[in-house]
């Protein structure tokens, strides 16, 4: 017998949930791409994803993931033999390093390991030590969706300050943007990357790099450029079909515009208590469990925690374990324990992720602890009592604090 029937709730780090609305606006015929409402509802998201980045800047658009919007990142900033200073903080800033590595730039990795912040202290060693100013640009990652760890972008910048080095501050804000705050000007971003699939709810395939002035004219002497990645005639097009390279991602568009309405609707500072309490909620529950079990966050210090995702270790193979029976017995898929460890490696299983990101909320995430806790309960997973409590609690608090309770 399994309750899987019903809803299928997928509470992973991205793709994260489609709203309704979402899917509903690309529900329809193919538009013209040349002249009429694209043309005019794209500079309207143009507008609207530079609000919810707090940027100033430009926003280019392409049709890629992730993986995508790093190497136009690169692509732009870099010429090859170029410097580049990374901050890793678990499996995605190794993932950048990688990408820009592979074509042709010379990387130095600061490594903070897999379950704390960055020090912006050793950045600004890093930098001091470079005298003769070769580091084009400092990448980091705002959230690091596999370990879960957030680091401080402001901190960062004033590495950058501090030492007077002029590097440009490049961010991987894919988990975080519209689940964390994100503060493109006040913060000093020259390049910013996110994704579709993450908080700004819309199916995977569109990459977005938002660049400041410093950072467009530091591209013009960029050799790593190939003409689809190309920012410069993306940030200056005044024709659409030129802004997108080609043919526009038609559809991502409507659904992009709908998730924009719904985030700014909502409120950015709204959206962003919303994803702090609800992780809060998910911390909550995860302290009680471990205070009977073999059970821990893997990020110790709240504040370096991301509010989108959280990684956990449920030791002797129970992460693994849990989220088998999560998904045949409840209909809930949580995420892997990516980048923990390596699939040869004994402790493989003992990580998993909940994700709380974008179109979520109270029952989706309550709902998804309790179905946890009964998975504890069916496998035999020694756990504290009173998780649940704890978790609603937490909700219910915030709810009075905000006085809409
Ligand atoms: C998801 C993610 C990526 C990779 O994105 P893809 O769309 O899977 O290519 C990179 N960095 C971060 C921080 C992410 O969360």
């Amino acid at each position: 017998m399994s309750f899987a029937n019903g809803r299928r709730y997928l509470a992973i780090p991205g793709p994260s949930v489609m709203p309704d609305r979402v899917l509903a606006a690309m529900h329809r015929a193919a538009p013209n791409i040349y002249q009429g409402e694209l043309v005019e509802m794209t500079r309207g998201i143009i507008a609207d994803l530079c609000r919810v980045a707090n940027s100033s800047g430009h926003v280019a658009i392409y049709m890629s993931n992730g993986h995508g919007a790093w190497e136009a990142a690169n692509a732009n900033m870099f010429s090859r033999g170029d410097r580049a200073l990374v901050a890793a903080t678990g499996h995605f800033g190794h993932g950048w390093a990688e990408s820009a590595r592979q074509m042709g730039i010379a990387v130095d990795v600061v490594d903070f390991g897999r379950s704390t912040a960055l020090d912006a202290n050793r950045i600004a060693e890093a930098l001091e030590g470079d005298r003769r100013h070769e580091i084009r640009a400092v990448l980091m990652t705002h959230v690091d969706t596999a370990s879960t760890v957030r680091n401080d972008v402001a901190a960062v910048r004033a590495a950058l300050d501090a030492v007077g080095h002029p590097a440009l501050l490049a961010v991987d804000a894919i988990a975080s943007l519209g689940c964390d705050p994100f503060h493109f000007d006040e913060c000093g971003v020259d390049v910013m990357i996110s994704a579709s699939q993450k908080g700004l709810m819309v199916p995977p395939g569109l990459g977005f790099v938002w660049f400041s002035q410093k950072a467009l004219e530091a591209s013009r002497s960029s050799n790593l450029v190939t003409p689809y990645w190309d920012w410069k005639p993306r940030a200056s097009a005044t024709e659409f079909y030129r802004h997108f390279g080609g043919t526009a991602p038609t559809h991502h568009l409507y659904g992009l515009r709908e998730s924009l309405t719904m985030i700014l609707d909502e409120g950015l500072e709204r959206v962003w208590a919303r994803h702090k309490v609800l992780a809060q909620a998910v911390w909550a529950a995860f302290d009680v469990w471990g205070g009977a079990g073999n059970i821990a966050l893997n990020v110790r210090d709240p504040q370096m925690r991301s509010h989108a995702v959280t990684a956990a270790r449920i030791g002797d193979g129970g992460a693994t374990r849990l989220r088998a029976w999560l998904e045949e017995y409840a209909g809930v898929t949580l995420g892997i324990g990516l980048g923990m460890a390596q699939p040869t490696e004994p402790t493989y299983d003992d990580f998993l992720r909940v994700a709380h990101m974008g179109h979520v909320n109270a029952h989706m995430t309550l709902g998804t602890l309790a179905t946890m806790e009964a998975g504890m309960q069916a496998l035999g997973i020694p756990h504290g009592n009173g998780a649940l409590d704890a978790a609603a609690g937490i909700i219910a608090e915030a709810a009075k604090a905000t006085g809409e309770a």
